[in-house]
């Protein structure tokens, strides 16, 4: 499928998509923030420059006056049709990045890795030592001094335990950072 750059400071490259992500779909969305692309969450009224992404909903009928949903649509309660530019086919969330990087065309990019705020979706900025030095566990400094720093919530992000099990869940769902 077609990648459409978004425009904004956010972006890299500059040919690097943006997603907008169906309701019910947070822990998906949380992946692709880890793999530190833009995805508005929840989102109904997605942009044409963002990538909807949905799943197809069973039990929802459109009223009478639209006898059925075209396909690659999905019908929102509010009356409003919107096109599916990735329907996902799996309830399991690393099928479902698999399939997003697959029809989407790109690969689990090492340089974006933890480099948006999971909670936020804004790009975090590299902060130095004394900065979050009263918010870090003891021990960090141990593993890393390299941290970062959300400038929305303020949350601070570092490279520990947690990104090693993160990397080692995309190895294995074929979305290997390296
Ligand atoms: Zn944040």
């Amino acid at each position: 499928m077609e990648v459409r750059p978004v425009d904004g400071t956010d972006d890299l490259s500059g040919t690097t998509p943006a997603f907008c992500v169906d309701g019910m779909l947070g822990r998906l969305a949380k992946w692709l923030r880890i793999l530190g692309y833009d995805a508005e969450f929840p989102c109904s009224d997605p942009s044409p420059e963002r990538i909807f992404i949905t799943m197809r909903k069973s039990g929802v009928r459109p009223p009478a006056s639209v006898r059925r949903v075209p396909p690659g649509h999905v019908w929102k309660p509010g009356g409003i049709l919107l096109s599916a530019d990735i329907r996902l086919t799996s309830h399991e969330t690393l099928h479902q990045l698999r399939q997003i990087f697959d029809e989407a065309g790109i690969r689990p990019d090492p340089c974006r890795f933890l480099s948006r705020c999971v909670v936020c979706n804004v790009t975090v900025r590299c902060v130095t030592i004394d900065r979050v030095i009263d918010r870090i566990p003891k021990g960090v400094l141990e593993i890393t001094e390299e941290f970062t720093e959300c400038p929305r919530c303020g949350r601070v992000y570092w490279e520990g335990t947690h990104p090693i099990r993160i990397r080692t869940r995309l190895k294995e769902a074929g979305l290997d950072l390296e």
